[in-house]
């Protein structure tokens, strides 16, 4: 199978909202007039960002989606995509697998796959994505507020804990939604959307929610106090998080794919119905404080947050 033929049997799909698609030099597409573009580009490498064997399906839903939590972390509504991959050999069985999961997700936010590159090589797989949003609705790493309460979505540390039983570092009993959190994570495109208006700031948790929300401490130029004891958790995992692993999974354990956002104390009851109508956990974890950064661990007690403290998760 050549390469074209290739491109064409397993990503062209007709999209006739788009301008011109895949088969030219570029694609050609129409952006809403008044809002901004956010463009954003996320590669997933074999062996360093999954293991060779994943399932295709899972990883082409994957590929898509670590890029779709970036636009949901700014609230942009998703609209077009880009897709490089290397691949060490035509597999029409793997390619047609991954092809389907990358477009299973697509189709939920009716992204457009509008063009890419294909080349043998290790096994790269590359998304650029763009998005639009207005501008003063984005939600950036640079505007949270004193005195904003800091929130964040969803079950943190399932991912890292599905790795961790992939790697024979942990047993779990049943490992299927942690699994399932690692392989096939739900980007928060409409959390993400619903924030417009609502929240200050926000950021999507990949590399752990500490090392996250430091990202949203420094660009703001405040500080956070943080009660791990309030983070949502599945009552399965009580055994794990009984144990110093488990809350070092959730404080920070990455590819979560969580959003952890700010929003003024006045937004409270919103974001809580907000919970309820999108059926996702949303917890209330602290507060932005002018500087520094506290901790409190299961037992309420404040932790010292050295990075070697956490370095379980480093490789
Ligand atoms: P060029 O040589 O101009 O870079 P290519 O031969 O690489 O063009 O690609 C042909 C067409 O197929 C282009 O429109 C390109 O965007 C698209 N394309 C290539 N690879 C992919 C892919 N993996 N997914 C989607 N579109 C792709
Ligand atoms: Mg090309």
């Amino acid at each position: 199978m050549d390469e074209f033929k290739l491109i064409q049997r397993f990503f062209t799909r007709s999209t006739p909202d788009v301008m011109l698609g895949i088969g030219d030099d570029a694609a050609l597409v129409q952006p809403t007039p008044g809002m901004a573009l956010a463009m954003s580009a996320d590669m997933l490498v074999a062996g360093r960002h999954f293991l060779p064997d994943t399932d295709p399906f899972r990883l082409g839903w994957k590929t898509l989606a670590v890029n779709l939590s970036d636009m949901a972390a700014m609230a942009a509504q998703p609209r077009w995509a880009l897709l490089s991959v290397a691949l060490p050999a035509a597999d029409a069985g793997w390619l047609d697998a991954f092809s389907q999961g990358f477009f299973t997700l697509a189709d939920q936010w009716q992204v457009r796959l509008v063009g890419g590159d294909t080349t043998r090589g290790p096994l790269n797989l590359s998304v650029q994505i763009m998005g639009e949003v207005l501008p003063e609705q984005a939600l950036r790493r640079d505007a949270a507020q004193v005195g904003d309460d800091i929130w964040v979505s969803g079950y943190l540390g399932e991912a890292a804990l599905g790795l961790a039983h992939l790697q024979g570092r942990l047993a779990l009993p049943d490992p299927t939604l942690a699994l399932q959190h690692l392989e096939q994570p739900v980007p928060r495109v409409a959390l993400g959307l619903a924030l417009r208006g609502l929240a200050h700031s926000a950021i999507d948790v990949s590399d752990g929610l500490l090392a996250d929300l430091g990202h949203i401490l420094a660009r703001s130029g405040v500080g956070a106090e943080v009660d791990s004891r309030v983070l949502a958790r599945r009552p399965e995992l009580a055994a794990e998080l009984g144990k110093e692993f488990g809350l070092m999974a959730m404080l920070s354990g990455g590819d979560d794919y969580e959003l952890c956002f700010t929003a003024p104390r006045c937004h409270r009851e919103q974001i809580g119905a907000l919970s309820d109508a999108l059926q996702l956990p949303l917890s209330r974890i602290g507060q932005i404080v002018p500087t520094g950064l506290v901790v409190l661990d299961l037992h309420g007690r404040p932790m010292s947050i050295s990075r070697t403290g956490f370095n379980h998760f480093a490789e």
